[in-house]
C-alpha cells in the first residue's frame, strides 16, 4: 500500500473506503449519509472527507465517527485524524503549513489528541468560546469567575476550580479562558490537558527516560488548564508529579484552572496536600440549566447551524432534556438533521422516535426523591406522609429506609439534602438506612428483588 504523503490516488482511496464502509452499515443508512462522501485529501496524519454540508458532518460526527476511524484503519492502514469539508470547498493542501483555521473542523483521534505548548491552543475545540456560551442563573457565577481569570490570568483567582455534573459546560468554559487569553496575547503558552492525558504523558516520560523534558514542558506553561482532575484519584505518582507542577506554576504566578465532577472536599483518593491547594483561589459550581437557559442554548445552537425549528419543538426539547447540555445539543442535532433532510418540521411522535435512546437515558438519570417516596409508599402500602413523618413503627420505618436507600442510589442529592427531604432527618440517619438496606439486599434474595423492581420502575418513570 502506498503510504507516502503526496501520491495517494484519491478516487481510488474513496473507492476503497466506501466499499469497506458499505459492509458496515445498512443500505438505507449508506444511501442517506454516505452516498456522496468522498475522500478529499489523505496523508499519513489525516483524512479529509468531503460531505454535502454541515448537517451531514454533524450527523456523521455524532453517530459514525468511530466507524469512520475503524473503516479508515482498514482501508488505508494506520489511524488518522478525521476532518470534513463541504461539497463547495476546495480540498486542503496535503500537509498544511498552518493548521486549518476554522473549517474544516478537525477531530483528533482520542488516543493521541496532541497538546503540546508549542502549538498553543491545540487540543481545544475552537467552538468553546465565551461568545458561544449561554449565561443563565445556573452558570453565571462560574462564567464570571472564568471571565475574570481570562482577563487577568494569574492575578485574580488562582487556582480557579470549576466543578459540576457531566455535560454542564466545564470543559467549554475552561477552553474559553484559554482562547480568550491566547487571542489577547499571541504566543501565550496556554496548555489544555485532561488529567488522564497528564498521567499518560507522565508514564510515557518515565518509560522513555524523558522526564526532564516532560517537566520542562508542563512547567513552562503560562496557563495550565487541567480537566477532569478526579481521574488523578488513586494515582499516587502522577499526583506527586502534578503537585510539583502546580507549585512551580503557582509560585511563578502562572494561572491554573482545574475542573472536576465534584467539589474539592469530595475528591476521594487524592492527597490532602494537593486538595487543600485547590481551595486557595476560587471554587465555582456549574449547575444544570433552568428551562429558559435550555431554550436559549437551543436557539443559539440552531442559529449557528442555520436551521429553523418551530418554537414548539425547541420548547419540547428543553422540557424533555434537562440534566445535561451535551445531551440537549445531541437531541437538537438529530431533530435538525431530520428537519433539514426531510424538509418538514417533525411531529412529536417523530421526535420521540428519533430521540428514543436519549429520552430513555434522560429519564433514567432524573429520578426525583418525590417520585421515589411516592413509589415506595405505594409499594409498601403506607401513606406518602409517612415518608416524612417522625413516626417510627417498623412497618413505616423500613419502607422509609428503602426510600432513603434509593434516593442515595438514584439521585445526585447529598446525604443531608436527602435527610432534609425525609422530614428533616440528619445525614447520619440516611447513611444508617443506606447501610442497613444494602446489607439486607446482600443477605436476602427477596429484598434484592423488591429493590431492583422498584429501581426499574423508577427508571421507566413509573
Ligand atoms: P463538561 O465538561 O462539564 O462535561 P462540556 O463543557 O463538554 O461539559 O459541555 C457539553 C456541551 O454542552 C458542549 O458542546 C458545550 O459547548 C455545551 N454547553 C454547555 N453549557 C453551555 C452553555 N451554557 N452555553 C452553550 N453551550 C453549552
Ligand atoms: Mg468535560
Amino acid at each position: 500500500m502506498d503510504k507516502s504523503n503526496t501520491t495517494h490516488d484519491l478516487p481510488e482511496a474513496s473507492k476503497r473506503f466506501t466499499s469497506a464502509l458499505k459492509k458496515e452499515v445498512n443500505a438505507d443508512t449508506y444511501e442517506r449519509w454516505f452516498q456522496h462522501l468522498e475522500v478529499a485529501a489523505l496523508d499519513d496524519a489525516a483524512v479529509t472527507f468531503r460531505v454535502p454540508g454541515q448537517i451531514h458532518q454533524l450527523w456523521i460526527e455524532s453517530n459514525f465517527l468511530g466507524l469512520l476511524r475503524s473503516t479508515g484503519l482498514l482501508a488505508f492502514g494506520g489511524e488518522r485524524t478525521v476532518r470534513f469539508i463541504f461539497a463547495d470547498e476546495a480540498a486542503p493542501l496535503e500537509v498544511p503549513a498552518q493548521p486549518p483555521a476554522k473549517k474544516p473542523v478537525a477531530i483528533e483521534p482520542d488516543a493521541e489528541a496532541e497538546s503540546t505548548p508549542n502549538h498553543a491552543t491545540s487540543g481545544m475545540n475552537p467552538r468553546n468560546t465565551f461568545d458561544s456560551f449561554v449565561v443563565g442563573a445556573n452558570n453565571q457565577y462560574a462564567r464570571a469567575a472564568c471571565k475574570a481569570v481570562g482577563d487577568q490570568p494569574g492575578k485574580t483567582y488562582n487556582p480557579l476550580f470549576l466543578y459540576g455534573g457531566v455535560g454542564l459546560g466545564k470543559t467549554h468554559l475552561m477552553q474559553a479562558i484559554g482562547h480568550h487569553i491566547y487571542a489577547k496575547k499571541k504566543g501565550a503558552k496556554v496548555f489544555y490537558v485532561t488529567s488522564e492525558k497528564f498521567t499518560n504523558d507522565f508514564i510515557d516520560a518515565l518509560q522513555s527516560n524523558t522526564i526532564v523534558k516532560f517537566r520542562k514542558r508542563y512547567r513552562q506553561a503560562d496557563v495550565l488548564l487541567i480537566d477532569d482532575i478526579q481521574f488523578l484519584s488513586g494515582r499516587e505518582r502522577s499526583q506527586e508529579e502534578f503537585f510539583h507542577t502546580f507549585n512551580t506554576l503557582f509560585d511563578g504566578h502562572k494561572q491554573i484552572v482545574l475542573s472536576s465532577d465534584r467539589p474539592p472536599a469530595e475528591l476521594d483518593g487524592l492527597e490532602a496536600r494537593l486538595v487543600s491547594r485547590f481551595d486557595w483561589g476560587l471554587t465555582a459550581e456549574l449547575q444544570p440549566p433552568d428551562t429558559e437557559t435550555r431554550v436559549a442554548i437551543l436557539r443559539k445552537k440552531s442559529q449557528s447551524l442555520e436551521i429553523h425549528l418551530d418554537a414548539d419543538i425547541l420548547n419540547y426539547l428543553a422540557d424533555r432534556v434537562r440534566t445535561n447540555v451535551r445531551r440537549l445539543e445531541g437531541a437538537l442535532t438529530r431533530v435538525a438533521s431530520y428537519a433539514s433532510l426531510s424538509g418538514q418540521q417533525p411531529t412529536v411522535e417523530k421526535i420521540e422516535h428519533l430521540l428514543k435512546d436519549i429520552l430513555q437515558e434522560e429519564a433514567r438519570r432524573s429520578v426525583t426523591i418525590e417520585q421515589i417516596q411516592k413509589r415506595v409508599a405505594e409499594h409498601y402500602d403506607v401513606r406518602i406522609a409517612d415518608m416524612t413523618s417522625k413516626r417510627r413503627p417498623a412497618n413505616i420505618a423500613y419502607p422509609r429506609q428503602v426510600a432513603m436507600y434509593l434516593a442515595r442510589e438514584l439521585t445526585k442529592t447529598s446525604l443531608s439534602e436527602i435527610g432534609e427531604a425525609f422530614g428533616g432527618r440528619d445525614h447520619g440517619t440516611v447513611l444508617h438506612a443506606h447501610r442497613l438496606v444494602k446489607e439486607r439486599i446482600r443477605a436476602e434474595e427477596k429484598t434484592r428483588q423488591t429493590v431492583s423492581f422498584l429501581e426499574a420502575q423508577l427508571h421507566r418513570g413509573g
